[in-house]
């Protein structure tokens, strides 16, 4: 910690950094940002920067309002095209005023998460494919969305905005140290993904922040709008978020047997099988809006239904095919995210999950190799097969009654997040929509 932080200290100084974005994430994921000159950073280390808590949803009851950031020097990056005009960057965790982890700050959620499986000698990685939409212009009510080309799977778009976007924000990504694995225009138009390379769950979740600052920086940039909603329009699909998991220990992959199917060791199908029991019980965190379930249900590939399947593109979870020659590269692929999830909650819940089901024994199901959507209800029913809350009031209620989501949450935000979704389910049912005045009005 001392050495990261005299090189933090170093690096301002030679690169002549102007000032330092301290960054942390609200319960709901959106980055929040505090500025200071560089004569604080000092202080920023030693004593915490005091914040009013009260104004960020979620991080403080009322009554113990004062909060300290920490920035974490590990997490430092510079920021904005050298030379000139560069910024630093820092994550930081949330303390109270008493030195004590602040138990609503999502980034302790995660650390607690990381250091239980750490105790067991586990580290927990992950790798997003991170889906977005690039539009003309912010949403206005009554306005059409504009989304800023007509390109799908894998297209390459010559007009400026899908290729020389993506190239611009892996550039600045690159330089900003977070590595960009692979970049491609998506299904629909205007559509894109960006997929970060395999990290510990804390770096991927820091970089996740980042990521959207900097791909939200450059598309207003270039007067666009990037837009990370699950289903923005209905007719096209939604912005998942497919994040690839492994757990290592001692620097070995104990997702991965030789020889046994699909490379696939006892332990990972433990933890397959503890992802799938629990679906239902996190899904309000890897799915955390209204809006998420229409992308659920809105087919366009994201899954509905709770199964793993081997190449199954309509299963929750995906093991993806395993070339021998690839060494110990097994990995279980989750598709059910949503590119709006707060990365920090999504990931402590889906670990606690698996590794609920490495302790417990669960047993893994059969995997299916059907499409899912294409089997019909009784045919679902008799393999057992279970669907994922069809919407955020499904979600609620299993999430309500888990201690599994409880413990991995601490009460706070387990308590915090109940209230606040219902509270958007109540918004959401009270209107009277479009469609009820199509079906309704002249009855
Ligand atoms: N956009 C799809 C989803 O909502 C995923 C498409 C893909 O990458 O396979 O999950
Ligand atoms: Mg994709
Ligand atoms: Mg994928």
């Amino acid at each position: 910690m001392e050495r990261h932080q005299d090189s933090v200290l170093r690096q301002v100084e030679e690169q002549g950094i102007d000032y330092i974005r301290l960054w942390f994430s609200d319960v709901v994921g959106r980055l929040k940002s505090v500025v200071i000159s560089p004569h604080d950073l000092e202080k920023a280390f030693d004593e915490g920067i005091g914040i009013d808590g009260s104004a960020i949803e979620g991080l403080t009851r009322s009554y113990e309002s004062d909060m300290l950031l920490r920035p974490d020097p590990s997490t430092f990056r510079v920021m904005g095209a050298p030379p000139g005009g560069e910024t630093g960057v820092m994550i930081c965790d949330v303390f109270t005023p008493d030195s004590e982890p602040a138990a609503s700050d999502p980034r302790r959620v995660l650390r607690d998460a990381l250091s239980r499986a750490e105790t067991k000698g586990l580290e927990f990685l992950t790798h997003p494919e991170v889906e977005f939409y690039l539009f003309n212009r912010r949403y206005e009510k009554g306005v059409p969305l504009e989304p800023v080309d007509q390109g799908g799977y894998f297209d390459y778009v010559q007009r400026i905005d899908g290729s020389r976007f993506r190239r611009e924000a892996m550039q600045e990504l690159e330089r900003m140290n977070i590595h960009v694995e692979y970049s491609h225009h998506e299904g629909g138009p205007g559509q894109n993904e960006i997929d970060l390379r395999y990290a510990d769950a804390l770096t991927t979740a820091d970089n996740l922040l980042t990521l959207r600052a900097v791909v939200k920086g450059i598309a207003l940039a270039e007067g666009k709008f990037a837009s990370f909603m699950p289903k923005p329009m209905i007719e096209h699909p939604g912005n998942g978020m497919h994040t690839h998991l492994s757990l290592f220990h001692n620097g070995t992959n104990i997702f991965h047997e030789p020889g046994a199917e699909y490379g696939l060791s006892r332990t990972a199908r433990h933890f397959i099988a503890g992802l799938l029991v629990h679906a239902r019980e996190y899904s309000i965190l890897t799915n955390q809006f209204v809006n998420s379930y229409k992308r659920l249900w809105g087919e366009q590939e994201a899954p509905s239904y709770i199964v793993w399947g081997h190449n199954n593109r309509s299963a929750l979870v995906r093991v993806p095919f395993h070339k021998p020659t690839k060494g110990t590269s097994s990995r279980v692929e989750f598709r059910g995210l949503d590119s709006a999830a707060n990365p920090y909650l999504a990931f402590a819940a889906l670990l606690g999950a698996g590794l609920k089901g490495i302790e417990e024994e669960y047993t893994l199901p059969e995997g299916a190799e059907d499409t899912v959507w294409e089997l019909t209800e009784r045919e679902r029913q008799a393999m057992g097969i279970k669907p994922l809350p069809s919407d955020l009031l499904r979600a609620i209620e299993s999430f309500e009654t888990s201690e599994l989501m409880a413990e991995i949450l601490g009460e706070q935000v387990f308590e915090y997040i109940l209230r606040d979704k219902r509270r958007e389910w109540e918004g959401y049912r009270r209107q009277v929509t479009e469609s009820e005045l199509r079906t309704t009005f002249d009855i």
